[in-house]
């Protein structure tokens, strides 16, 4: 697998793979999916590793702290950049 510069850093790189690609996210896998979440929620890429998942339209495993379906709810929504990151105040140049 290809290295990203940003997934060296990555939290769940010491964790077991199973837990962010679990078979399913419903049912029993339904803990690992939120522990993966936990590991996500304490990683200092986790921005990055979203985007990359949206970017890249990664229909499996957790990415970013989120689930599947919870990116195609952002990407329906038009992504996090667009969304939940509010854009940059323009200054008025007094
Ligand atoms: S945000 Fe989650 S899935 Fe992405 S690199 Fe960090 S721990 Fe791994």
């Amino acid at each position: 697998m290809m290295m990203l510069s940003w997934s060296r850093r990555a939290a769940c790189l010491e964790q077991d793979p199973e837990l962010f690609f679990p078979i399913s996210v419903e049912g029993p896998s339904r803990s690992q999916v939120e522990q993966a979440k936990t590991v996500c929620g304490r990683c200092p890429v986790r921005q990055p590793c979203l985007e990359y998942a949206l970017d890249t339209r990664q229909a499996h495993g957790v990415w970013g702290g989120t689930d599947p379906e919870q990116r195609r709810e952002l990407s329906s929504a038009g992504g996090p950049r667009r969304g939940s990151v509010p854009a940059p105040q323009l200054r008025s140049g007094r």
